[in-house]
């Protein structure tokens, strides 16, 4: 990020709620469960499939944890009771990672189970990489008493290939997406074409593997190379889904819909939305320039 970007960021971080919220609503669905469920509905409408993911993460005690897991409960409540095609995304550091292993395991092994029950996903995302291990041990314990779990994997981290030929030996179901953290070299790709051509050997091995993939990427160039490598090994249209975060690239997501792929919009909500959106920015200054537009154009 440059020097100007870094300080629009910083002075991101005094801009009263309601003007940041003006240009945040495009991300994110809102604050509680009752205003998300309307766009997932609008999705589904169109026929596009969603995961619901609770905002938050690195919670600071167990109490906390364990409401946002009851919470992830009553989204699969919900979900099922209004019939919505959507599943949850959920990270380990929500459900308490970073305090305590077992608590984080009890209360996905809960959800996963009630997931189990109604005939829904949970997926579990992929944080920094003082998680990955974690978090693929996770997921391999779940997995031991349900199938309706599945997992991330980064394409600029230097071990997902090790990773991907393990977890399609498993038959997991796996997301792979570029990865959204500041990784050092020593472990991650920084050029982005590694990054971009790591992607598409994650897609080939798991796919070559039987895995159900999730393709995440908003990428012109890796949604190509992925639909002509789908195309080349003849994987049958079962066995993959494209994914995209709500409000990015809708160009994109309404051609490839118009021709036909399956598509899972990723719906973050709650009231966490202020450091998700920071994110965001830190992820993309580009961004930066509409969300200056935005602040001054009238809602
Ligand atoms: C469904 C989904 C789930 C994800 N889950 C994880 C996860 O579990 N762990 C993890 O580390 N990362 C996750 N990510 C984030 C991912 O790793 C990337 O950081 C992010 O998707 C940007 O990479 P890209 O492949 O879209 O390519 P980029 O080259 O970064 O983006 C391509 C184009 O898309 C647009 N764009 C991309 N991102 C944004 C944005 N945020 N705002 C506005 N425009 C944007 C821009 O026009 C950009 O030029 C997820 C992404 C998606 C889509």
């Amino acid at each position: 990020m440059t020097l100007v970007n870094r300080a629009i960021v910083a002075a991101l971080d005094l801009v009263p709620k309601g003007l940041l919220w003006r240009f945040a609503r495009r991300y994110v669905a809102g604050e509680t469960l009752a205003e998300a469920i309307p766009i997932v509905r609008d999705l589904n409408v169109g026929g596009l499939l969603a995961t619901l993911d609770i905002l938050g993460e690195h919670v600071a005690s167990p109490e906390d944890a364990r409401a946002d897991g009851k919470a992830y409960g009553g989204v699969l409540r919900v979900i099922q009771r209004d019939r919505l095609s959507a599943n949850i995304s959920v990270k380990p550091t929500h459900m308490g990672l970073k305090l305590d292993w077992d608590l984080c395991l009890g209360i996905l092994q809960d959800l996963a189970q009630r997931a189990h029950r109604l005939g829904n996903f949970l997926r579990l995302d992929m944080e920094d990489s003082t998680c990955t291990e974690e978090t693929l041990r996770l997921y391999r314990t779940l997995v031991q008493d349900t199938p309706a779990v599945g997992v991330v994997l980064q394409a600029y981290l230097k071990r997902s290939q090790e990773d991907a030929k393990r977890l399609g030996e498993e038959r997991a179901n796996v997301r792979v997406c570029k990865g959204i953290y500041r990784e050092p070299e020593a472990i991650a790709f920084q050029d982005r074409e590694a990054i971009q051509r790591n992607f598409i050997a994650l897609l080939e091995i798991l796919m070559e593997a039987g895995s159900y993939v999730g393709i995440a990427t908003h990428d012109p160039w890796v949604i190509q190379e992925a639909r002509d490598l789908i195309q080349r090994r003849r994987v049958p249209q079962g066995q993959y889904e494209f994914q995209m975060l709500l409000g990015v690239r809708p160009d994109l997501r309404a051609r490839l819909h118009a021709e036909g792929e399956r598509l899972r919009i990723y719906v973050p909500y709650g009231h966490r939305w202020r450091a998700y959106c920071l994110r965001r920015f830190r992820e993309n200054p580009e961004i930066l320039r509409y969300v200056i537009l935005g602040l001054f154009r009238p809602s």
